[in-house]
């Protein structure tokens, strides 16, 4: 089961990592957007990691969630800030006020995040966007834990699945967000929420272990 201890270190571990990568993920979007992308997400996980780790232990999952959606929205000003704002609040619904979380729960919990930032940035794949990494990652999670896959192996294939759709992202032009006013001049280039949602992803695998 996965306590809300756990979910705090994961908001910890989040923010680690995508600090860690802050300046590569301004200079993707040095490439096709206004370059502040490793801002708007460190800036973000930091404040989304505080919020929740100074809540008590006894939190339940839902609220935790809710508290991170709301921090991380109040930090960024980019267009990051509400995709991951909804992803959280999605996350809060699906942990259905359980005081843990089964594997089960976690999983839904996963694909719930990818749910609503399709549903937020109205999004399909292919458009050169996050939802390239988290799609294929959420889906590829869901038919693994359908086939009775235990969690750590199905998001590991998630993970997988991400890094695939994050690099297929280099050959597209974008239908959404400021890199759509480039046309052809985006090809060749990352989306940077392609790549910051790989590394979520990764941090996440990294927890179900
Ligand atoms: P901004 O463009 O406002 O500065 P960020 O730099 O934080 O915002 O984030 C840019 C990323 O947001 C893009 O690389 C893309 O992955 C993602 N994005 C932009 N618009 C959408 C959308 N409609 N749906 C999903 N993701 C989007
Ligand atoms: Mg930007
Ligand atoms: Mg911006």
């Amino acid at each position: 089961t996965i306590t809300t201890k756990d979910l705090q270190q994961l908001f910890a571990g989040i923010a680690e990592d995508i600090a860690a990568e802050r300046d590569h993920l301004c200079e993707l979007d040095g490439a096709i957007g206004d370059g502040d992308h490793g801002l708007a997400m460190d800036g973000g996980c930091q404040a989304a990691a505080k919020a929740v780790g100074a809540l008590d232990v006894e939190t339940a999952p839902t609220l935790l969630f809710n508290v991170a959606a709301k921090a991380f929205l109040n930090a960024v000003g980019a267009s990051s800030g509400p995709l991951y704002a909804t992803a959280f609040m999605r996350a809060a619904a699906a942990a259905k006020d359980r005081q843990t979380l089964t594997d089960d729960d976690f999983v839904r919990v996963f694909a719930a995040m990818a749910t609503g930032i399709q549903e937020r940035g109205k999004a399909e794949a292919g458009e050169k966007t996050m939802v390239d990494a988290w799609k294929p990652a959420a889906d590829a999670a869901l038919d693994a834990w359908g086939t009775g896959k235990p969690l750590p192996e199905c998001l590991d294939m998630a993970v997988h699945a991400a890094r695939v759709g994050c690099d297929a992202t280099k050959d597209m032009t974008a239908a959404k967000g400021r890199a759509s006013r480039l046309g052809d001049r985006a090809i060749g280039h990352i989306d940077p929420g392609a790549a910051s949602a790989v590394i979520i992803i990764a941090t996440m695998a990294k927890f179900a272990r």
